[in-house]
């Protein structure tokens, strides 16, 4: 697969390419300059049908079945191995496909060479317990496969999403289903071409491009997958959900966020404004893990923000592949629905601090850039300090003492992640054991968290934890076993 020309490229499925008909073709386009890079199939219910057949069929080999946790292990550190070889390939074709700056694709290599190498060291460490229960019993528990696994896959970061999801399905000696986002199928396919060379059984990793209310609505209705793990926003989430609920399959959502920077006037003021700065700009803030609102204590705030506003426009925008700070968003759907957040704000008398408006690169008239910005004595309640926005889109609010820093940062229907700036370690743990979120960063912030970070929302951003040891539960399932003697 070469990332220059247009090419064209098939769903994965039982170990082959197929091509369905010349008529259902999806076209990728680079986000740099809308360019077509390449044509995938529009898999449907067909495609999905043959995937989860082809697991099925794998699942319950004889080779999968005997083949040692070890050796799952053993395959998963060498697909480590060879993310690593092909870095530079991979990180260019997420740029091409994403449209995020060439640095950033370099880090989600790793990242995802790092979800192999974790779980290659986890397969054969997935242990039961044993229980006490009287003399002449032995009870235990052994953790088993769940069986075939869907992974409904995001456009923002499909490399490291792609691999944490194979990393922990093989892991966990499961059979999984890809469907990558239809904007962004490239690098998931990349990741299986080359599998193609591991000791890897036919049909233990499938992958059906498509549209998600065809392919993907397909593979979350299916009656025969055992588990659905989303990644995405919170309606397709709940249809998801209720697809899934029609066969009593178990699902895991991870729905996005509007995380809170909790910024105190006791801060490390240089340290929060860099990674205030970081956790928004990140991939044109198209990341559910963004830090995308700034809650900061009045008293610094005339101070900090224009600040943070002087290093927003020192930041570079432009085409990804050439390695400015933001690169484009991923396309014009994605442009209009940010740009009409920051016009309903404008109309609201929000003042903008610095930004809003669309920003031309030269030579990507197709290409949807958008100027960072920041959205000052934002209401708490308004629409942009409740609603995902998925652009580099800050809002500031003010508190003047600790609680009422809580109840703002825990304002919004979501609870993904957030970031407590303080010296203050008493506040910081205080503050922290009442945040109502999944991640709590203090003193830092990891946009995403680090691989062996459990990952996951609390009310509307979702349930179940992936990432880390944690990701395990959802991959898996109990059984006791009493014997009597
Ligand atoms: P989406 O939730 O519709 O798409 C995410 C994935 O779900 C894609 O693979 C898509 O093909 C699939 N999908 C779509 N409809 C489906 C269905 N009916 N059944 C099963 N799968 C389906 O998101 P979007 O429309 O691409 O983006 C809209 C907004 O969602 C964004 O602006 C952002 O706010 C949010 N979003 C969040 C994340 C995240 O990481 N939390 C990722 C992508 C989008």
């Amino acid at each position: 697969m070469k990332a220059t020309d247009v090419f064209t490229v098939g769903c994965y499925i039982g170990g082959k390419w197929t091509f369905p008909d010349e008529t259902r073709i999806i076209e990728v386009k680079n986000p740099a300059d809308g360019s077509l890079i390449a044509r995938v199939p529009r898999g449907d219910q067909e495609e999905v049908d043959l995937a989860v057949q082809a697991a099925k069929k794998a699942f319950y080999s004889e080779e999968w079945r005997v083949l040692q946790p070890y050796k799952r292990g053993k395959i998963l550190f060498e697909m480590a191995e060879m993310i690593r070889q092909h870095k530079k390939e991979l990180a260019r074709l997420e740029t091409l496909n994403v449209g995020k700056p060439l640095n950033q694709a370099e880090v989600d290599v790793e990242v995802a060479a790092r979800y192999f190498e974790f779980y290659a060291g986890v397969a054969d460490k997935i242990m039961g317990e044993t229980i006490p229960i009287e003399s002449g019993i032995i009870d235990y528990t052994v953790r088993e496969p769940i069986g075939i696994v869907g992974h409904i896959i995001p456009w923002n970061y499909p490399l490291q999403i792609a691999a944490r999801s194979i990393a922990v399905s093989i892991a966990t000696g499961n059979a999984a289903v890809l469907k990558p986002a239809e904007d962004t199928p490239l690098t998931t396919l990349k990741l299986v071409e080359l599998m193609e060379s591991l000791e890897l059984p036919k049909g233990i990793v499938n992958v059906v491009t498509g549209y998600g209310h065809e392919a993907g609505a397909a593979l979350s209705a299916h009656k025969e997958i055992n588990h659905i793990t989303f990644t995405g926003s919170v309606e397709t989430g709940k249809r998801v959900m209720e697809a899934a609920a029609q066969n009593i399959v178990p699902v895991t959502l991870e729905l996005g966020g509007k995380s809170p920077n909790i910024v105190f006037a006791d801060c490390n003021e240089e340290k929060a404004l860099e990674w205030v700065l970081r956790s928004i700009v990140q991939n044109a803030g198209q990341t559910c893990s963004a830090g995308s609102r700034l809650v900061i204590e009045k008293s610094i705030k005339e101070t900090f923000v224009p600040k943070l506003a002087a290093a927003m426009e020192k930041l570079t925008i432009g085409p990804g592949i050439d390695n400015h700070d933001l690169g484009p968003v991923l396309s014009k759907k994605q442009f209009e629905r940010i740009q009409s957040f920051i016009d309903t704000a404008k109309a609201d008398g929000i003042h903008i601090v610095t930004g809003g408006k669309r920003a031309f690169v030269e030579n990507c008239e197709y290409g949807y850039y958008i100027q960072p910005t920041i959205l000052d004595n934002v209401p708490p309640n308004h629409l942009v300090a409740q609603e995902e926005i998925f652009g580099p889109v800050l809002t500031v609010t003010t508190f003047e003492s600790e609680d009422e820093a809580i109840v703002l940062a825990n304002s919004t229907p979501y609870g993904l992640v957030a970031g407590v700036w303080t010296e203050n370690v008493g506040r910081a743990h205080r503050v922290a054991n009442q945040l109502q979120c999944g991640q709590v960063f203090i003193n830092h912030y990891g946009a995403g968290g680090g691989v062996p970070m459990p990952f996951g929302g609390y009310k509307q951003s979702g349930f179940g934890r992936e990432k880390g040891l944690e990701a395990i539960r959802n991959y898996t399932q109990v059984k006791n076993i009493a014997v009597k003697y």
